[in-house]
């Protein structure tokens, strides 16, 4: 078994992070596996550095040893560009130059269905543009690249995947439209990055947060485009603070650099929240 846990560096780790690197760390250690770290820093605007040094110190408060050096998605991008390569030469994605206003635009009236993330869907204005004036425009415009996905998701035919503990569950990618694989300002999107990624680390089991689950659709879908394996999936629960509302980076009496602050001992706090212990006030929500 081999699992990961993978904070995106743009702010303080919180307690819904900490019980999300406790699952997946002790799910690793009671089997004998192994538990790593990713660093998912593609986002150049929001990642910093300070944030990648204080999530580390904060894992190792809490205890959860890691195997081998975290791994960085910046370090990858050669990777994401060769997959991305491989969909173009497949017909399978298309360049995409409209702004957030183009899109709201279009979808003004009537409004599009949202997507199973709760975005709107991509209503395809980019997909059938003439061949004359997309390479016209390829070579001026901003674009991000996004997946034609009745395409794909033909071509790949019905999928599942394994919900641990739950039996399998099919999956919907085309409830999301044409996603975005590689974005205008960053040279590839979650969904892309963090496929392949799992795939690279002999990802077996993906333990993450119930608010990821809608991504899964997607994620297995890319698995099945680009010859992946497919792991297992644990979508748990999200911790909520006494207001009820899951906790946000901005929430920062909940980050772990204030519970160490104020003399928490993060090894009792890792081992309690593992069995579902937390501290006063917080609760676990099913999404
Ligand atoms: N980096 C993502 C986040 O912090 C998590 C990615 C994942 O677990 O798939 O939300």
């Amino acid at each position: 078994m081999l699992t990961r846990f993978a904070p995106s560096p743009t702010g303080e780790l919180h307690l819904g992070h900490a019980y999300s690197a406790a699952l997946a760390h002790g799910a690793a250690r009671d089997a004998g596996g192994r538990f790593r770290i990713r660093i998912d820093d593609i986002d150049g605007s929001r990642s910093r550095e300070d944030y990648v040094a204080a999530s580390l110190a904060n894992l190792a408060w809490l205890g959860l040893d890691w195997d081998g050096d975290p791994v960085r998605q910046s370090s990858h991008l050669g990777d994401y560009a060769a997959a991305l390569d491989h969909l173009r030469a497949r017909g399978l994605v298309y360049p995409c130059f409209c702004t957030r206003a183009d899109i709201a635009q279009s979808l003004a009236a009537p409004h599009g269905p949202p997507n199973a993330s709760g975005g709107a869907v991509y209503p395809g204005t980019c997909r059938h543009l003439p061949a004359a004036e997309r390479a016209r425009r390829l070579a001026d415009e901003l674009h991000c690249w996004r997946l034609d996905m009745a395409r794909a998701a033909a071509l790949a035919g019905a999928l599942d995947w394994e919900e641990a503990g739950q039996g399998m569950r099919a999956a919907d990618p085309a409830a999301h439209g044409d996603v975005v694989l590689a974005r205008k300002d960053a040279p590839a999107s979650y969904h892309l990055a963090s496929t392949i990624d799992d795939a690279a680390m002999g990802v077996t089991h993906v333990i993450r947060g119930a608010d990821l689950i809608a991504s899964t659709d997607v994620h297995r879908l890319l698995q099945e485009l680009l010859g992946l394996a497919t792991p297992v999936y644990r979508h748990h629960a999200l911790v909520c603070g006494p207001d009820g509302r899951r906790l946000a980076k901005r929430d920062a009496v909940a980050s772990l650099a204030a519970l160490r602050e104020a003399g928490v001992d993060g090894r009792v706090l890792a081992a309690d929240l593992v069995r579902e212990r937390l501290p006063a006030g917080y609760s676990l929500q099913t999404a």
